[in-house]
């Protein structure tokens, strides 16, 4: 049976908040890292928690209230060790040259070799993985990412629309998570990428000729493409592929194809496909079980890591601390959390 749908988390306590930024202190220092550090409590459902780093030098430890309540301390101290890393290799300009997922397993790697809870760390992210939000809880998480609705409305909806704002929350997520099931309608992707910042709006695609729609709904998918990943039926051209490759960031753009030989074209599709597909590999998190077996590679202190390019692994090899860098470092503290999207 699913939890009822008006739960709401007690705050936390002082007492508990203490004892976090006591804990965050203490793995800070085994990192070699005594500055201070801001620490911001999110209310969130969400078992996580985030480090983010300013351009103007300030830095933040984003804890999530759920992440306190669910967690054991153990479990938590682990995460944070996670975060720490994260830090770490912001500090060392080694963060710049990894990929999302490579970020990642670097993180958990480091956070076993310099903390030293490979189970703790496992299961906290087990429990991460293994959440199931309620309803409600879900339009809280949706609205950390920008989508719209807050609680205050959703609490003040009747049932039947409480049901649409919750689908609605599915959907928008859909670009950062897994797809809504059911998979989303084509008015439901065009109102979706609006939010995303097509500018298609649903009233817009409501009033076109049929013949049009089809056309409005080709482009969402194109706006769409580098964070979904799904394509339109019938997909897309290869030369509208090229195209949103380009965008995202391939060398070939639309007038070397058009140039281009047939043998060279289908070539540089090909690359294109490639370049794509690599992209969305490198963006992704890594899969759970690909997470739970790094760490235990690295609490054995195995040669090869998984997911980590040999450049990584030599770089957690050579993860040194060192004392007087990391003290020099100092930061000033910038309590306030900035509003919208968090990802990652
Ligand atoms: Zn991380």
């Amino acid at each position: 049976m699913a939890p009822p749908d008006t739960d709401t988390r007690p705050p936390l306590t002082d007492e508990q908040k203490d004892i976090v930024r006591a804990n965050v202190k203490l793995i800070a220092a085994k990192f070699g890292m005594k500055h201070p550090l801001g620490i911001y409590f999110r209310e969130s459902p969400d078992i996580n928690a985030q480090y983010t780093a300013g351009s103007r030098g300030d830095e933040l430890l984003i804890i999530n209230t759920a992440a306190v309540t669910d967690l054991t301390s153990r479990e938590l101290n682990a995460f944070i060790a996670h975060e720490m890393a994260h830090r770490k290799s912001f500090w060392d300009n080694s963060m710049r040259k990894m990929t999302k997922r490579e970020g990642e397993a670097f993180a958990d790697a480091t956070s076993v070799k310099v903390w030293g809870d490979p189970e703790a760390l496992i299961s906290a992210i087990q429990k991460n993985h293994d959440k199931k939000f309620t309803d409600r809880e879900y339009v809280e998480y949706a609205h950390q990412f920008g989508n719209k609705t807050n609680l205050r409305k959703y609490d003040k909806a009747s049932d039947e629309e409480k049901k649409a704002l919750t689908r609605k929350a599915h959907v928008f997520m859909y670009p950062l998570s897994s797809e809504p099931h059911p998979a989303p309608t084509d008015r439901e992707f065009i109102e979706m990428a609006n939010e995303w910042g097509n500018r298609t709006s649903a009233e817009k695609y409501d009033k076109a000729p049929e013949a049009e729609k089809s056309e409005l709904l080709r482009k969402a998918h194109f706006y769409m493409y580098p964070r979904t990943y799904s394509e339109p039926n019938p997909p897309f051209t290869d030369r509208e592929f090229v195209e949103i490759a380009n965008i995202s960031g391939n060398k070939t753009n639309l007038r070397e194809y058009d140039k281009a030989s047939d043998e060279d074209k289908s070539k540089l599709v090909t690359g294109a496909r490639d370049y794509m597909k690599k992209r969305e590999h490198d963006n992704q998190y890594p899969p759970l079980q690909e997470r739970i077996d790094a760490i235990r590679a690295a609490a054995v202190q195995q040669k090869d890591h998984v997911g980590l390019s040999p450049q990584m692994q030599k770089a957690l090899a050579d993860f040194k601390i060192n004392q007087n860098q990391a003290e020099g470092n100092y930061l000033p503290m910038n309590k306030t959390v900035p509003e919208g999207k968090f990802i990652g």
